[in-house]
């Protein structure tokens, strides 16, 4: 089983773990440097992105994990994890650092006020194309959307309808992978198993 660490500063980090857990990884929480030394991947859940930035420099995480990325490490990245990822943040603190390693440009908190949270049924491709495939159930979380993904970046999901209807909500470029919503508590692995299988290749 591949060994794999999520970031546990900050956020629905047990959620993740438990995720990780049931799709065949050995989930480890990381809040040390020497700890990035024995993950084969890494997740970054949801919470606070602002908060996140600054525990990273607060645990000497942020420049041994940005090298780990850049390295190559598999990282997934939920919501708040999705923003720590991104080369570019709309709406984000000033001295907000973020690790630059996936070419899109985030908006936080983009749905708005009246649709803070939300749920809707959408396509992943790669993972709801399969035959008899259910689509997937995304939860959002006063969530960000990707305002604008680089050449090489691939749209793996978009809202399906309303207001935001096409706005994208999942990437992925190399080795990173970064959704808008939740799937950790959703009870669905589909995504979880995605990034598992990705970390073993
Ligand atoms: N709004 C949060 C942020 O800006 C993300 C929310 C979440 O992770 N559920 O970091």
């Amino acid at each position: 089983r591949p060994v794999i660490g999520v970031l546990a500063l900050q956020g629905d980090v047990r959620e993740h773990v438990a995720a990780l857990q049931a799709s065949g990884a050995d989930a480890i929480a990381v809040r040390r440097p020497g700890e990035l030394e024995e993950i084969d991947g890494i997740v970054l859940p949801g919470g606070e992105s602002t908060t996140m930035s600054k525990l990273l420099g607060v645990f000497d995480l942020f420049d041994p994990l940005r090298a780990k990325l850049l390295d190559g490490l598999p990282a997934y990245g939920s919501c708040a994890g999705m923003i720590m990822l991104s080369s570019r943040i709309l709406d984000t603190r000033p001295d907000a650092r973020h690790l630059d390693v996936l070419d899109i440009t985030v908006r936080r908190n983009a749905f708005g006020r009246q649709v803070e949270s939300f749920e809707a049924d959408i396509d992943f491709a790669g993972i709801t194309d399969a035959p008899g495939a259910a689509k997937m159930r995304g939860v959002f979380i006063r969530a960000p959307w990707v305002e604008e993904a680089g050449p090489g970046v691939t749209v793996l999901a978009r809202v399906p309808d309303g207001p935001a209807a096409g706005r994208i909500v999942a990437v992925e470029q190399g080795s990173v992978i970064a959704t808008s919503f939740h799937p950790e508590v959703t009870g669905d692995r589909r995504v979880h198993e995605y990034f598992v299988a990705k970390v073993r290749r």
